[in-house]
């Protein structure tokens, strides 16, 4: 059984935490947290524990947390966070996930994860994985990441941070770093419909994914068997796409080829329009 402890920094009504439009800190991060909640709860033994206020209504202290969190031996705590500057709106922006200075490998192995997921989800500028004493990291006595999603005062993270769908990838891009690290397994007959596929698989499943693969440029044989090529087809593709090069096509790979698919599609249906008013 691991034990993850989730934070959504701040509350709802903490005074500063907020977008200079006026959206609090709070409410990006919730969205991040359920989401990340949600996906975590789709694998085989894990238990959560919330460490803020589920409403937002106390700003829970950061204390209280931390002592939860030991007092539950957590295995890993995850503290979810937006950014901002100068609380003016700015060209500046990105993605930052912070471990203590001198964290435990395993801190620095989940960063390392989970930071690169959080970017590619995002859309947002890598302003890297940072080192920095924080009272979650240091206080915490288990391995403990800080993800800043993006700045709420920048004029191009805003944009992102008000699209609920790209909150909810970034919640399912922090479960997938964690569920990498772990090698979390999804739970048979659990609320995802989504299973993992790996090689050695057959099925119609798998034909299917073929199909999506060659839509995507391979000229893969649609046999229901994921083999070598299909393999170094979804390789690739994780590749390109910033995902964990594994080889497996779990949650995060299936959605991402969902959509590459669906823009090919989108593409197409625009190539034609073009060609009916040429005719
Ligand atoms: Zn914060």
């Amino acid at each position: 059984m691991i034990k993850i402890a989730i934070d959504a920094g701040h509350g709802l009504n903490t005074p500063g935490k907020r977008a200079p439009s006026g959206e609090r800190e709070w409410t990006f991060n919730n969205k991040v947290a359920l989401a990340a909640i949600s996906r975590l709860n789709t694998f085989q033994n894990v238990q959560l524990l919330r460490l803020d206020d589920p409403t937002g209504a106390v700003d829970v202290l950061l204390k209280t947390r931390t002592d939860r969190a030991n007092a539950w031996n957590a295995d890993v705590l995850v503290s979810i966070h937006h950014n901002a500057y100068l609380g003016a709106w700015g060209p500046h922006g990105g993605v930052e996930t912070y471990t203590l200075p001198g964290a435990s490998q395993n801190s620095q192995d989940m960063a390392a994860l989970v930071h690169p997921l959080v970017v590619k989800t995002m859309g947002l500028r890598d302003r890297g994985k940072k080192m920095l004493n924080l009272h979650m990291l240091r206080e915490s006595k288990m391995p403990a990441i800080l993800v800043e999603g993006g700045f709420m005062d920048s004029t191009t993270d805003i944009k992102v941070l008000l699209d609920n769908q790209k909150l909810k990838e970034q919640g399912e891009a922090i479960a997938e770093g964690l569920a990498i690290f772990y090698k979390f397994k999804l739970q048979e007959g659990g609320s995802s419909d989504r299973k993992v596929y790996k090689y050695g698989d057959i099925g119609p499943a798998i034909g299917t994914l073929q199909k999506d693969l060659n839509k995507l440029g391979n000229k893969l044989v649609v046999d229901n068997s994921f083999g070598p090529a299909v393999l170094a087809a979804v390789k690739a593709f994780q590749k390109e796409n910033g995902l964990a090069v594994d080889g497996y096509v779990g949650p995060l790979t299936q959605a991402k080829v969902e959509e590459a698919v669906n823009n090919g599609q989108k593409k197409i249906n625009v190539q034609k329009k073009q060609v009916c008013k040429r005719i």
